[in-house]
């Protein structure tokens, strides 16, 4: 499986393109259409959103419109997505739920003959979800190399957040790719997960 990280101009979030055997999958949409198009290498079969806020949904229904595929996103994204306040990107808002494939909880999906398990993380923001594929975790603004998402944002909780990092730790992941930043390896994020469980249970 190959993956393409793609920085976008908008807080230099992540994009991800990951091209399996079958097609390729899209994590977040903080990067312009025309930065993806060149990564992505036949179908697409797939959008994922980490959260709603506008650095990583921004330009998602241009990607589904292109590539003629579903945004598979937790619920909670049409609280957040229509409301410039909870997305925080000025004047960007998203009604049109047509497109999206609504995810509840933790679960299990299999697109293009390719298992995709999610699971629900709130704590920087309620619709936070991270996905597992092929062991490789697409964790948002949940985790990230030396950190974790900040969760004093419309919807944020600390006691939500320290229960997302211990479900993650149960996640049998080998890298994890962050909504920003680098990756990092399953043991940078063990240290890192007891580092901010300690930080949040004070
Ligand atoms: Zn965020």
């Amino acid at each position: 499986m190959k993956i393409t990280q793609i920085v976008s101009d908008i807080l230099d979030s992540n994009t991800f393109v990951c091209e399996t055997d079958n097609g390729c999958f899209i994590f977040d949409c903080g990067a312009s259409l025309e930065k993806v198009m060149s990564a992505v290498k036949g179908k697409v079969l797939a959008i994922f959103l980490t959260h709603g806020h506008y650095d990583h949904a921004k330009h998602v229904l241009e990607y589904s419109k292109t590539f003629g595929c579903k945004i598979y996103a937790n619920k909670n994204v049409t609280e957040i997505l229509p409301d410039p306040a909870k997305n925080y990107g000025e004047n960007f808002a998203i009604n049109d739920f047509s497109d999206f494939v609504l995810l509840d909880g933790d679960g299990q999906l299999s697109i293009g003959g390719q298992k995709i398990e999610y699971f629900y993380c709130p704590g920087h923001s309620k619709c936070c979800c991270c996905y597992l594929l092929n062991n490789h975790l697409f964790a948002g603004d949940v985790l990230f190399f030396q950190g974790i998402g900040r969760t004093d944002l419309y919807g944020g909780s600390k006691l939500e957040m320290l229960s997302s990092l211990k479900k993650l730790e149960n996640v049998d992941f080998e890298i994890a790719h962050s909504g920003h930043d680098r990756d990092s390896t399953r043991l940078e994020q063990n240290k890192n997960i007891k580092v901010f469980e300690r930080f949040l249970s004070r």
